[in-house]
């Protein structure tokens, strides 16, 4: 291999994308292009597509790609596993045969010539080179608030991630190597891939509207996906949860003292409302607490079955 030139794999995960799937095709070959006649990457570099069991046409239309230029590739999950499951499953079945992957989505929403610098990077000895969204433009005041408040929560949670980044980063062969060896099977990507450590570096971009289709992270799937990144990242919440229940047992030890002189001073107590109100509020906070330790006893339970994170049912190279 002739120094600086590098064998580099694109890796796109696709849920249900026929709309945008062609012309993300083209955009990524025009780049390929370019990128392979400037001498960057090598004539083994592809663009590998996993379809993560889309129920539209998208795997008819990887075929078709892959059949019309060997650059493409097509990786096709037995069902849909979600995106961060379908992503890793594009990680794993090509790292060996790359010097780098650059991970994205299909709607190209993060601008691909921001490559250009995050190979620049690595080059320069980066093993993992996130994109960074530079603006929040194109997002709603809704998306945007509930993005960046999310970002401090995790960060208060004690878990380490990226400001402002998605799964739009390069990661060097070692990088993948080492991805392989987390086993978990509670998969949150960008929390994981700080904890792999090398020498990191960053790429700012902007993020540009879907050009055609809808998000497949509708509202519901974002609050799973990010209760997903707290839970597997920290275990702060339940010990919250426990410094609450201390701080209210306090109170109450308090307030028993106080009902008992106010008793014995021959001041009778109503009570009827202090009595509601506190049922209510332990009673709140107890399933409260319930409900979050029953989250992680849920991820211990998956955990030790360790099931398969995806099963490749087609792989087309
Ligand atoms: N995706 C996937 N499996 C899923 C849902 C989404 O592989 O179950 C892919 C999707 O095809 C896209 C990427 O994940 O390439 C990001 O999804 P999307 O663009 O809809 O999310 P948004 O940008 O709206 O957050
Ligand atoms: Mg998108």
């Amino acid at each position: 291999m002739k120094c600086g030139v590098k064998t580099l794999f694109f890796v796109v995960p696709c849920y249900n994308e026929q709309e945008v799937l062609n012309e993300t095709a083209k955009r990524l070959l025009e780049k390929f292009e370019a990128l392979k006649s400037a001498g960057k990457i090598s004539d083994e570099s592809r663009i590998c597509f996993v379809d993560d069991g889309s129920k539209d046409r998208t795997w008819e239309i990887i075929e078709r790609l892959h059949a019309e230029n060997p650059v493409f590739r097509g990786i096709k999950l037995s069902r849909n596993r979600g995106h961060q499951n379908a992503l890793l499953a594009g990680l794993m079945t090509v790292k060996g045969e790359c010097d780098a992957v650059v991970s994205l989505d299909a709607d190209l929403q993060d601008d691909i010539n921001a490559v250009d610098e995050m190979l620049q990077k690595h080059e320069e000895g980066a093993e993992i080179v996130y994109g960074v969204r530079s603006a929040r433009k194109t997002d709603t005041f809704f998306k945007k608030a509930t993005a960046q408040g999310y970002y401090k929560i995790l960060r208060l949670m004690g878990a380490e991630i990226v400001y402002n980044h998605a799964d739009y980063r390069l990661m060097g062969r070692r990088a993948l190597d080492a991805l392989e060896s987390f086993k978990e099977v509670n998969l949150f990507l960008r929390g994981i891939v700080p904890l792999i450590g090398f020498k990191t570096d960053t790429v700012f971009y902007e993020r540009h509207e879907r050009f055609a289709g809808e998000s497949k992270y509708p509202l519901k799937k974002m609050i799973s996906f990010a209760a997903e990144g707290i839970t597997s990242l920290s275990v702060k919440p339940i010990r919250l949860i426990s410094s609450l229940g201390f701080i209210i047992f306090m109170i109450s030890i308090a307030m028993l003292v106080y009902f008992l002189i106010r008793h014995f001073s021959g001041a009778t107590v109503a009570g009827w409302t202090s009595i509601v109100v506190s049922v209510w509020a332990i009673g709140g906070l107890q399933l409260l607490a319930i409900g979050v330790i029953g989250e992680y006893i849920g991820k211990i339970y998956l955990e030790t079955k360790s099931r398969p994170k995806f099963i490749v049912d087609e792989y087309l190279k």
